[in-house]
């Protein structure tokens, strides 16, 4: 297994950049997804590592090797990365055995070798009961673990996975992403995963790039996406919660800075003393009939064993979990503890040029 490096990787089509200049290291063995709204470049990317597409500027190395850069382009059967699309993309005349030892055959293995590994991979995916079918004969999750294991089986420097859930449905998603995550662990594979649903991402890998308009706003694990946003795109995509404008009142003394936030002042977590936004997610809301800051209960929704609160306080939209239901239109008491403080200078400009419009 390899290691992805990408460097000042461009894309443009027709002078649009799909790709802006994206710098980023996948390390051997990683499980990283790439998630962002539909259009960020995410696909773009993949093609790229793939080797289905050029790019405009930048270079890509598949461990030590560059496989796309100034002057050098290695066609995509030369890179000996595995590709695992949402479509499946089977022999529908093989069966499971044949559409999984074809890769074996190209590459014109013995006999008994191609037998070998094509019978490891199948106990691996656990298909050896169905390797005479054809792939009209499995449901849609079989059929992707058919995908998984014609990969497996040429032992890839890499594996690119495009969206391989969208077509399931959800329980079989859940089930599948078990499937995933043990044949990660059992190859040991290096994995880049597109994917927009964040639950998938955030389950699955060990780091996630969040992409927005061709660049890479914050690559980073899971657990610190959603507890330090880097900025209000990655604060608002990632996780549910509110992002709120903050001003900072008193620089960190050892427990982070004082920040008045909804007219209230209080401690947050961050690095930072220059603040301009707070990310508030559920966990730092308490609710009570006396704190000084009111809220409106505009929404309640079950989510099993406790109800999500959609709350509106100072004319921001706020969320908080609850152990009790909640009636649209009630008052509650709201007090934020610890919120992530960070400073998006992006969003101040837009804010000011919202302001000098208004
Ligand atoms: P989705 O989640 O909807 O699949 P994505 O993040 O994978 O989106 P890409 O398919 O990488 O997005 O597209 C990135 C941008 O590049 C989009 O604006 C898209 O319209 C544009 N684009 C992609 N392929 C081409 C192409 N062959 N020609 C022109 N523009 C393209």
């Amino acid at each position: 297994m390899a290691e992805l490096t990408f460097s000042n990787l461009t894309k443009r089509f027709d002078g649009a950049p799909a790709l802006d200049g994206i710098d980023a290291r996948i390390e051997a063995g990683e499980f990283v997804a790439l998630l962002g709204p539909s259009g960020c470049g995410k696909t773009t990317l993949l093609r790229l590592a793939a080797g289905f597409d050029q790019p405009t500027e930048g270079e890509i190395r598949v461990g030590g090797d560059i496989v796309a850069g100034p002057g050098r382009f290695v066609p995509p059967e030369d890179r000996n990365i595995g590709i695992v699309f949402q479509s499946y993309a089977l022999w529908p005349h093989k069966t499971v055995n044949g559409n999984v030892a074809y890769p074996l055959e190209v590459r014109r293995l013995p006999k008994g070798e191609r037998d070998r590994r094509v019978a490891e991979a199948l106990d691996l995916t656990g298909l050896r009961d169905f390797a005479d079918r054809t792939p009209a004969q499995l449901s849609g999750g079989q059929r992707q673990r058919v995908a998984l294991a014609r990969c497996l089986v040429f032992e890839p420097r890499a594996v690119l996975l495009d969206e391989p859930l969208a077509n399931l449905d959800l329980a079989l998603r859940a089930s599948m992403q078990d499937v995933f995550s043990m044949f990660h662990r059992r190859t040991g594979a290096t994995m880049l995963y597109v994917t927009h649903d964040q639950g998938e991402a955030l389950a699955l890998a060990d780091r996630v790039a969040v992409m927005e308009s061709g660049r890479i706003r914050q690559f980073a694990a899971p657990e610190v996406l959603y507890r330090e946003p880097a900025d209000c795109f990655v604060a608002g995509f990632v996780g549910d919660g509110a992002v709120v404008s903050a001003q900072l009142v008193a620089p960190s003394e050892g427990h982070g800075p004082r920040v008045r936030v909804l007219g209230q002042d209080l401690t947050a977590r961050g690095r930072r003393n220059d603040v301009s936004h707070v990310s508030i997610r559920p966990e730092n809301i308490t609710l009570s009939d006396d704190a000084p800051l009111r809220a409106r209960v505009t929404g309640c929704t079950y989510l099993g064993g406790r109800f999500r609160l959609a709350l509106e306080a100072e004319g921001e939209t706020l969320v908080a979990f609850s152990g009790q239901r909640a009636t649209p239109g009630e008052t509650l008491g709201v007090t934020i503890r610890e919120p992530w403080a960070f400073r998006d200078p992006e969003a101040e400009v837009l804010m000011a040029r919202t302001m000098s419009h208004a």
